[in-house]
């Protein structure tokens, strides 16, 4: 036995301290996202256009001195993102890249390092555009090289239509295991429509099951890229991925911009931050930028004075001037996210230019009501939401107020998980808990009635609250939006997955077997048939290996009604739904039994109705009391029956009175939470 005494003790000293210098070793090497330490900073003062320089001198940087990004012409620039379906490996590339240049260090723990939310590493997916500016030494020169990671989810579309303005091609990421998949597909659209440069890559070559053969042929058919542009990578294993690099620099155009013409950049993204105000990540489409300058918002007119301007290496870098061709951020004392709109131009306030085209405007797909679960958070829950908000403009806020649940809002999201992301990080940002009612589609009517239409003022008007749904005799049609989905699945299950999508009233409008073994299906669905468990229905039916993606497709007319749910007799104001006609008996019913097994009994029976105008289609009972449980506590029992009554008043602070029904508050949440579908 080894036994402790002051003489050991001194003898091990040497030993524990390799110990705890191994564990902080060890620890620090935890800490994920390493930055390369600042190393011959100085060099880079003299540094000249043609020379290399080593890119750990840039990437290795102190946080005070300011960047010096004039030695870099643009035919030194390629801007380019990581584009592909969603898990196929683009934030594992994105790391080699980094590590490549310098960036970060090479450690065990660099994974998915541009994934810098909680959320995204929590649930493994990319939520928000990342850049990073990477310096590379190449055939005697270093190139700067702007490297935007991208979502692959469908709901966030609309950050990669907005990353690739900023770029002059993409690296198109495709499993070679899994092959292409439906956001492959509209991914390179995409980016074949914006005219950029693509480079496809075939990754994750290590696993065991991987054909890139099968994969190249798949490219070469549904894309027209030949089979010998493709890449063969492991982006794990650091395979090929140089090769990746030299050809970034080889088969993407530099930027066609100049230094000498006026300043004009483009706001492709922005942050929030609370002590600098709005971060906007700009493109510079010509001329130069400086702290001190005078710039005009196009959007607002509104004038600012650049506070400071810098690059993201993935972590900002300031610099001294941004060029034409270079992608970086700036920040101008702009207080809302609104004063730097995305697709904004910013000019110099003496040099007036015309706008850059821009983006469409973003618009939600489905909206849901939000509370806070106590009404004295109200203010708090405000105040979480705006700060969340001005870090995701794509979430539209308008205020609302129920009579179950208080004063709150009805939020416009882009998706299903854009909602849960977005009430995830109001959960672990701001530790704000919130009641999150179903979600419902944009709905449109055509109003008849006079009176209507001067009250709205116009003749079509769309619904996000199903309590204004107009009544039928006031409106000539109601219209429902449409969505346009691409599914690719397997051969075997196409079956499957054409029962389950006629049951979810769609049509088909195209089908290609892309290769001896798989299908691309396009289907036109109404947005309310896929809003809620389409995705995992088709997930579960196809053991995981379909995909799906879709956009919009505009309105077409639905025989759309209105359910109200009724406890004995009185409609319930937020469980009323639109949805079409077909589907009211079934969806109804299914609300019914849930409400039945949420609320207790009570004295008298309760009725539990859901109704279409005033034609009852499906009824569920609650039956009264037998026996009063307090009558049996008689005689000397007192703790018990003070027991009861406490729990019995406790009970009913949580309780919501419909009519003379005592209602639990979260009866409603449970009915809401899970939308009753086939
Ligand atoms: P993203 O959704 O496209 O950003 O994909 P990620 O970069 O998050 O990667 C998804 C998963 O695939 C992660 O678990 C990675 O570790 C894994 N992965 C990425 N590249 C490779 C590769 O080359 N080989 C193997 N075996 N796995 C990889
Ligand atoms: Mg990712």
């Amino acid at each position: 036995m080894f036994i402790l005494t002051p003489v050991s003790l001194r003898k091990c000293l040497p030993l524990v301290n390799w110990i705890l210098r191994f564990q902080n070793s060890f620890w620090r090497s935890k800490d994920c996202c390493q930055v390369a330490p600042l190393q011959g900073w100085h060099k880079l003062q003299k540094f000249s256009p043609n020379k290399t320089v080593s890119c750990r001198q840039y990437s290795s940087r102190s946080q005070k001195e300011n960047l010096d990004m004039s030695g870099f012409p643009v035919e030194n620039i390629r801007n380019f993102s990581i584009i592909a379906h969603v898990d196929h490996g683009k934030s594992t590339l994105a790391d080699r890249l980094l590590e490549i240049t310098g960036a970060i260090l090479k450690t065990e723990c660099n994974k998915q390092v541009l994934d810098k939310l909680q959320v995204e590493r929590e649930r493994g997916i990319t939520v928000k555009a990342q850049t990073a500016s990477l310096f590379y030494p190449s055939g005697g020169r270093t190139y700067l090289l702007n490297l935007i990671d991208t979502p692959g989810h469908v709901d966030f579309s609309y950050e990669v239509s907005r990353s690739l303005s900023a770029c002059q091609g993409v690296i198109l990421v495709v499993d070679a295991n899994e092959g292409i998949q439906a956001q492959t597909v509209a991914n390179f659209f995409l980016a074949f429509e914006a005219q950029l440069s693509i480079i496809p890559v075939i990754n994750k070559i290590d696993l065991k099951n991987a054909d890139p053969e099968r994969v190249e042929k798949q490219i070469e058919k549904m894309f027209d890229i030949p089979r010998d542009e493709c890449i063969r990578i492991s982006a794990k294993l650091g395979t090929n991925v140089e090769k990746v690099l030299q050809e970034v620099i080889a088969r993407i155009p530099p930027p066609n911009m100049d230094r000498s013409d006026p300043l004009r950049a483009l706001v492709f993204d922005s942050t929030f931050d609370q002590y600098r105000g709005v971060v906007a990540n700009i493109a510079l489409f010509g001329g130069e930028i400086c702290k001190g300058q005078k710039i005009v918002s196009s959007h607002t007119t509104k004038s600012y004075e650049v506070n400071e301007v810098g690059i993201l290496t993935p972590n900002e870098q300031p610099a001294e001037k941004l060029y034409a061709g270079q992608v970086g951020y700036l920040t101008a004392g702009m207080k809302e996210v609104q004063e730097a709109q995305i697709g904004d131009t910013l000019y110099l306030q003496k040099q007036p230019v015309e706008p850059l085209p821009g983006f469409k405007s973003v618009k939600p797909m489905v909206f849901a009501g939000m509370y806070p679960v106590d009404q004295s958070d109200y203010n708090n829950l405000k105040s979480a939401i705006e700060k969340l908000t001005l870090n995701d403009s794509s979430v539209t806020v308008h205020r609302d107020s129920s009579a179950a649940f208080g004063a709150g809002w009805r939020l416009g999201f882009l998706g299903l998980l854009h909602m849960e992301v977005f009430n995830q990080r109001l959960e672990q940002e701001y530790n704000a808990s919130v009641i999150l009612t179903s979600p419902t589609v944009p709905y449109k009517a055509v109003l008849s009635s006079a009176k209507l239409i001067k009250e709205y003022g116009r003749e079509e008007v769309t619904i996000v609250n199903p309590a204004e749904f107009p009544d039928k005799s006031q409106v000539s049609q109601y219209l429902e939006p449409m969505v346009l989905g691409t599914l690719l699945t397997p051969a075997e299950h196409i079956g499957k997955i054409m029962t389950l999508c006629q049951d979810r009233r769609a049509i088909q409008k195209d089908m290609v077997y892309i290769d001896d073994q798989r299908v691309l299906l396009k289907y036109l669905f109404p947005l309310n048939e896929i809003v809620v468990d389409f995705y995992d229905s088709l997930k579960s039916l196809s053991s995981g290996y379909a995909s799906f993606d879709y956009e919009d497709a505009g309105y077409q007319q639905a025989d759309l009604i209105k359910m109200d749910i009724l406890l004995n007799g009185r409609p319930i104001e937020e469980l009323v739904t639109v949805l079409h006609r077909e589907r009211a008996y079934f969806v109804g019913k299914a609300i019914c039994e849930r409400l039945r097994d949420s609320i207790p009994r009570q004295l008298f029976e309760i009725a539990i109705q859901a109704a279409v105008g005033s034609k009852i289609i499906a009824r569920e009972t609650v039956k009264a009391y037998r026996k009063n449980v307090l009558a049996k506590c008689y005689g000397g029992d007192i703790t018990r029956k003070m027991k009861l009554l406490k729990r019995q008043a406790e009970g009913k602070k949580k309780m919501r009175k419909i009519g003379n029904v005592e209602v639990p508050k979260d009866a409603f949440i449970n009915v809401l939470k899970r939308q009753p579908n086939k």
